[in-house]
């Protein structure tokens, strides 16, 4: 059933500070609206049980790609749409635009944000496991400062993540990927676009001298919240490409997973889903260098 529209509050602060006083005055009452491609869906349902919105899409403030000798920045409202059209960000950081592009359809990538995925907290969230992987640091701000705090680690649980009620996601940091970088990503639903992930992979890796290095893999769908799989990352760190490395690196990912039955798939598919985009991965870097 429809929500009765009249009954929701939303608000338009004129700056940034404007909305963090708003926020922080009453910690709780306010939540931010960013985009609202995840929030309109809940009030169509008639399931938005929060009643006072800010609507944070006109603020300037938290727009824009920021490109540093170290660092690219991404402000929080940065949509799918901005990510596909950044050449940096299509050289350097690909399977963010691979995520953006195969992330709902237009309408949606013209609207949809990257802080708003990141709240939404969805474990199916499909720019969530290219962030991981990239090493990202997010930058949360409130009337009382800001903190720059590691991607890895912001969610605690599924909905449950390292952000106060008086706190804005305000930006996304990217450290500047090697040239030697190889970037592989891996979105898998029930159809090509308009789906959502069944699993979701994403690994960056160097091969130096016939070793892996600088390995960072992480998934969508297979655990309460999108996972970086370090222990997998242990288990292929500084090893060769051969038929231990692979048959342990799966062993341990299939531990460090715990993918449940769910409408759209069931556990047991997931598990296997993940394990052989590992060892497609694994193929397609140790491919490239021969
Ligand atoms: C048809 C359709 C298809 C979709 N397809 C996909 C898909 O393929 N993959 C995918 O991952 N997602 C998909 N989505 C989900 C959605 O589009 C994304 O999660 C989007 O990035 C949300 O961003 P938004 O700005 O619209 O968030 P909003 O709806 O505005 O907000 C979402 C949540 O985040 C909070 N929030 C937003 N911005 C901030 C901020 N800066 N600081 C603190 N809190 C904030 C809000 O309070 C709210 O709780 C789809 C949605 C629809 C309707």
């Amino acid at each position: 059933m429809r929500a009765y529209v009249p009954s929701y509050q939303l608000t338009t602060p004129a700056s940034l500070a404007e909305a963090l006083a708003l926020i922080g005055n009453e910690p709780g009452t306010w939540k931010p609206f960013a985009g609202g491609t995840d929030l309109m869906v809940l009030l169509e349902a008639g399931k938005l049980p929060h009643r006072y919105y800010v609507n944070i899409w006109p603020l300037s403030e938290l727009r824009g790609i920021e490109i540093a000798d170290d660092y690219v920045t991404l402000g929080a409202l940065t949509t799918y749409t901005e990510v596909q059209d950044n050449d940096v960000l299509r050289r350097e950081f690909p399977m963010l635009c691979q995520a953006a592009s195969e992330t709902g359809g237009l309408a949606i990538q013209n609207r949809g944000t990257l802080g708003g995925n990141i709240v939404n907290a969805s474990p199916a969230a499909d720019s969530p496991p290219a962030l991981l992987a990239y090493d990202a640091e997010i930058e949360l701000v409130s009337t009382a400062g800001a903190r720059w705090i590691p991607y890895n680690g912001f969610h605690r649980g599924y909905k449950l993540m390292d952000l106060r009620p008086d706190e804005l996601l305000a930006r996304i940091r990217l450290p500047r990927t090697r040239a030697d970088s190889q970037h592989y990503y891996r979105k898998v639903g029930t159809r090509k676009a308009q789906a959502i992930s069944k699993v979701c992979f994403a690994a960056v890796a160097r091969v130096d001298g016939g070793r892996i290095q600088d390995v960072r893999i992480a998934l969508g769908s297979v655990a309460p919240i999108v996972l970086r799989c370090k222990a997998t990352e242990a288990a292929l760190l500084d090893k060769h490409f051969n038929e231990t490395t692979v048959r342990l690196a799966r062993e341990t990912l299939r531990r460090e997973i715990t993918p449940i039955d769910d409408v759209r798939s069931t556990a047991d598919y997931r598990l296997q889903v993940a394990a052989n985009l590992l060892v497609d991965f694994l193929v397609n870097i140790n491919l490239q260098n021969f």
